[in-house]
């Protein structure tokens, strides 16, 4: 029998196991129940694939995301793997085809959607064959509190009454304490081991922008740090996603709108371009994104906050699975907190009170003078990490200042315009009054003759807009659900007395992103990073060949090497196919499908030069 690590080397031709990965794999191949917390682009794959292709009997993987099945079965193909997939994309002769395979014993794995485990007559077909372990992916659709709830996960308990001698191992890279109780419960995993894997991931770069021209800034940062690369956009609404991916076209980018009123079929075409093609972005609400595992997206940016620490981790998590640099960059602004504030006023009180608290450790973050990467690992549970090196507020350390004397300010003209019960006032008729503007709307009120008219003069609109935005982040400030007027708080007398200092994050506003580049290092495409000059070209070369390959096969260009491997190859320049062997991604399937190829193509003299 093969030990993980021979298949480790023989299957996926990689070195050495990841953190935690061979831990879980000899756990769950020695017959344990396992639920492993990894964070997205972690290696959970291997740690079902592994036990399924070392234990006997074929590994049933339970996985919500169907659309993704094929490439999934694709990429362990391509590996030698003997895979299929069961779910209602297929038809009856496909779905037969798959069964007698499963019966005859001919897979090593077969993916399943949940909903499959309601048919009866997928039980009495698992019935009769011999399974070697069930992988639970995406567990955290178990838990009817998280945000992916899915009700055919509950189902799943039932596979160990029925099947209670196969181990089973459940993965989630969604990592609150309080989802993870949820999965152990509902799932029946009390007995299991729990792995729980450092949620670090140190190639991510993480950096929130003050917002004041996103479009513009947007286009900045891609033209400068991600030309031709692929990533993701997060936008909250559907008409922004449509809005910004037309604008990029417009400019010049590469770009598709993803979202949930986009009819299946574009859907599908646009997830399915984003695998293929190298280079898109695509710009999307929350509903994209789910189980992608393109190891190559080089950015993930948000437009707009996202609503939880979660889903901020969970999404820009998609960025840089290969391990190669990447970059979570977000937009945030007074406009999103005010909007925010008002969404988590909804609903009734439990919700409101959960909204508020994913709110405000969302708002920490953005605002934080300290590391984010420390921040987020504290948040997730792994106290105590240092200073990371690799986030914009570790690279160039904000400053705080004393805003104590602005805030009173704040605070002060909200109180005036309180006391006017019939009127309500927004952020713009505040900064107005306090910047002494005699507009129409202030004369008609008479604001010119408060007590606050012009007392700020000292600061500019776009400064007052920064302390307005912090103290809604503080809590020194609230929104009323209604028009967005401001109110104050019970926190806000204490400073309105003198009784509690405000400091503030001095906003580095307006700061393009060119400077930022060049002050951080001249990062550009990956090819140009840690590729020796002479290897570039070869690189470019291998990829180009990887493209005519995946194309030919209809495949994603991943499926037959990743980026990672084409840039050790180029780099070793192995010249006999047992040097070739030696690079981490070229396992024997590989190998002898494309390693020929592969040599040829290293030989080949370059065009260019
Ligand atoms: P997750 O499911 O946790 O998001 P994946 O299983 O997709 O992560 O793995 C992320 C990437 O890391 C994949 O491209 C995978 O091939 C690669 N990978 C996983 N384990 C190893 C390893 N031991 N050595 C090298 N690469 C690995
Ligand atoms: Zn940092």
């Amino acid at each position: 029998m093969d030990t993980p690590t021979d298949v480790l080397h023989r299957v996926f031709g990689y070195d050495s196991f990841r953190e935690g990965q061979q831990e879980i794999i000899d756990h769950v191949v020695a017959g344990g129940d396992a639920l492993v917390l990894m964070p997205t682009g972690g290696g959970k794959s291997l740690c079902y694939q592994i036990p399924a292709l070392v234990r006997r009997g074929v590994g049933v993987v339970i996985s919500p995301l169907i659309a993704l099945m094929q490439d999934q079965v694709d990429a362990l193909r391509a590996l030698g793997v003997r895979a299929g997939f069961l779910n209602s994309t297929q038809d009856f002769d496909e779905r037969q085809l798959v069964e007698s395979e499963f019966l005859a014993g001919e897979l090593d794995l077969l993916y399943l959607a949940p909903e499959r485990l309601r048919v009866d007559a997928t039980l009495r077909l698992l019935a009769k064959g011999e399974i070697s372990v069930f992988a639970i992916d995406e567990a955290h659709c178990v838990a009817q509190w998280g945000h992916d709830f899915r009700p055919d996960y509950l189902e799943l308990s039932r596979l160990h009454e029925l099947w209670p001698e196969v181990p089973r191992i459940a993965l989630t890279a969604t990592a609150t304490p309080a989802t993870h109780a949820e999965i152990s419960t509902r799932l029946g995993l009390d007995q299991a081991r729990h792995f729980v894997a450092s949620f670090d991931r140190p190639n991510i770069q993480y950096r929130i922008a003050p917002k004041n021209e996103p479009k513009r800034q947007l286009l900045d940062f891609l033209r400068t740090e991600h030309p031709d690369e692929s990533g993701i956009v997060y936008c909250m609404s559907r008409s922004s996603v449509d809005k910004i991916a037309e604008f990029l076209v417009d400019n010049g980018i590469a770009a598709v709108p993803y979202h949930a009123g986009l009819d299946a079929r574009t859907r599908a075409l646009h997830q399915s371009r984003f695998l293929r093609e190298e280079g898109l972005t695509v710009v999307a609400t929350i509903a994209f994104g789910m189980g992608i595992d393109k190891p190559d997206v080089r950015f993930v940016a948000h437009l707009d906050l996202p609503k939880s620490l979660e889903g901020y981790y969970q999404e820009t998590g998609r960025a840089g699975r290969d391990g190669l640099p990447a970059t979570a960059w977000m937009a945030y602004g007074l406009h999103d907190v005010v909007q925010h504030r008002r969404m988590a006023m909804e609903g009734d009180d439990a919700h409101r009170r959960r909204q508020v608290n994913h709110l405000d450790a969302m708002l920490a973050l953005c605002e934080t003078v300290g590391c984010r990467r420390t921040m987020l690992l504290d948040y997730f549970g792994q106290k105590g990490s240092q200073p990371c090196g690799n986030c914009d507020t570790c690279q160039t350390p904000p400053s705080s200042w004393d805003g104590t004397v602005p805030a009173q300010k704040v605070l002060s003209t909200v109180l005036r315009l309180a006391r006017e019960r019939r009127q309500k006032f927004g952020v713009g008729q505040v900064v107005d009054i306090l910047l002494g503007k005699k507009t129409a709307k202030v004369l008609q009120h008479g604001h010119e003759t408060l007590k606050v008219f012009g007392v700020g003069a000292d600061l500019g609109n776009t400064e007052w807009h920064g302390v307005v935005r912090q103290l809604l982040a503080q809590g020194l400030l609230a929104v009323e659900s209604d028009h967005g007027t401001l109110v104050l708080t019970d926190e806000s007398a204490a400073v309105l007395r003198g009784q509690r200092e405000v400091p503030l994050r001095r906003d580095t506003l307006l700061r393009p992103a060119r400077t930022k580049t060049a002050t951080s290092g001249g990062k550009s495409t990956p090819a140009a990073v840690e590729l020796p000059a002479e290897a570039a070209p070869v690189f470019e070369r291998l990829r180009s060949w990887r493209g005519a390959v995946a194309k030919e096969q209809g495949v994603p260009a991943y499926v037959i090497f990743h980026d990672a491997t084409l840039r050790e190859i180029a780099t070793m320049m192995p010249s006999s196919l047992a040097e070739l062997s030696n690079v981490n991604g070229v396992g024997e399937n590989k190998l002898a499908k494309y390693g020929e190829q592969v040599l040829e193509t290293l030989q080949e003299d370059d065009p260019t030069s």
